[in-house]
């Protein structure tokens, strides 16, 4: 479908392939879910959103409970996190205004069956511009589009797809290298590459992250990210497609399979602490879960629902275990310089 309207265009950088296929991907209909593409933290267990939410209350607390505090999601999702981590806060007096800042029609549609009263947005400038900023992005920088360089003979290009209809009329993306000379956007010690190596950065979420960083010090408030992703920068391609739960080639089936890039977070780290944030983190996931008390909320889950023990215990399992999720996944925290240091993100990875 989407590869049709692109049979005239020739060639197109593997950045906005990904925008494009993405924006597809998304709107079209919701990926997530046992039946879906692919699963994520909070779809997983409760206990997820339930924590982010408690870990979000307690910064507000020790800030000395400010008025008008708006909950911030990124790319929601079904909305399973946000109405998790809402019924967390409001049992302990905190009920901020939602904010869901979400491109997808069919999942906003998903987010207004189980969250109610949220205001929708396209872009992160239409954010009210009053109140502290409560911010959470679970799996959402993954999604934005990654720029990729390749190291060739004759120096570093960016990496494009060429457009060519095969024999039987398909639509066919096949990865080139640009003509133009990307050196100088290389970082100096990994210029000297092997041929064939690729380096890749991420423009649109460092856009992201320094306009929240000047909201978040104009405003206050903080903003967690949970994704995948690498902690020390390095060669090679992230970029992967996952479709009914199995990897899949990135360059095929346009539109129809989820992109995902890996999130450098020592880029984002590095860009927040330029705009005048404090970073804590990134730590595993399965640190900053066990710190914020997933095994109290799974015990307490069990005496409440004893039959439910097996789904329980796997899932706090997933969530945890450094061979799953627990270690794949990292968290990172960006705050106002006059706001508390969050819970659970020290020591950092090194
Ligand atoms: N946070 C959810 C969903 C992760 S999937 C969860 O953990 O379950 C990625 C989400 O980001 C989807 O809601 C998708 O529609 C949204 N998204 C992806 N790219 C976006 C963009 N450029 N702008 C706004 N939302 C986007």
């Amino acid at each position: 479908m989407l590869a049709k309207n692109y049979a005239a265009a020739g060639q197109i950088s593997v950045m906005e392939y990904m925008r494009h296929c993405n924006a597809a991907y998304y709107a079209k209909s919701d990926p997530l879910g046992r039946d879906g593409d692919f699963i994520t933290a909070p779809e997983i267990s409760q206990m997820f959103g339930e924590l982010a939410g408690l870990w979000l209350a307690d910064i507000w607390i020790r800030q000395n409970r400010p008025d008008h505090v708006n909950y911030v999601e990124l790319g929601p999702g079904r909305g399973t996190l946000a109405a998790d981590a809402l019924r967390a806060m409001a049992k302990i007096g905190l009920n901020p205004a939602v904010h869901f800042v979400e491109n997808s029609p069919a999942l906003r549609q998903e987010q207004q069956s189980r969250v109610a009263g949220a205001s929708y947005h396209d872009a992160l400038d239409q954010l009210p511009k009053e109140g502290p900023l409560l911010i959470i992005a679970n799996e959402f920088f993954d999604a934005l589009p990654v720029r990729q360089m390749i190291c060739t003979e004759s120096g570093w290009r960016e990496r494009f797809l060429q457009i060519d209809r095969s024999s039987d009329g398909d639509i066919q993306f096949l990865p080139v290298a640009g003509e133009k000379d990307c050196s100088q956007l290389v970082p100096e010690h990994l210029r000297s590459a092997q041929p064939g190596s690729i380096w890749e950065s991420n423009p649109d979420t460092a856009a992201a992250i320094e306009q929240i960083s000047a909201r978040l010090r104009a405003q206050g408030g903080v903003m967690l990210i949970c994704d995948y992703g690498y902690v020390h920068s390095a060669l090679g391609s992230t970029l992967q497609a996952v479709s009914a739960h199995k990897y899949a080639d990135p360059f095929e089936r346009a539109g129809e399979v989820d992109l995902t890039a890996h999130v450098d977070f020592l880029a984002a780290s590095q860009i927040g602490r330029q705009c005048g944030l404090q970073i804590a983190g990134p730590v595993e996931q399965g640190f900053w879960l066990s710190a914020m008390g997933i095994n109290q909320r799974a015990e307490a889950l069990l005496r409440a629902a004893p039959q439910r023990a097996e789904e329980i215990i796997s899932a706090r399992n997933r969530l945890v275990q450094p061979d799953q999720m627990g270690g794949l996944f990292k968290i990172l925290a960006m705050h106002a310089p006059d706001w508390p240091q969050p819970e659970g993100l020290s020591p950092a990875i090194a």
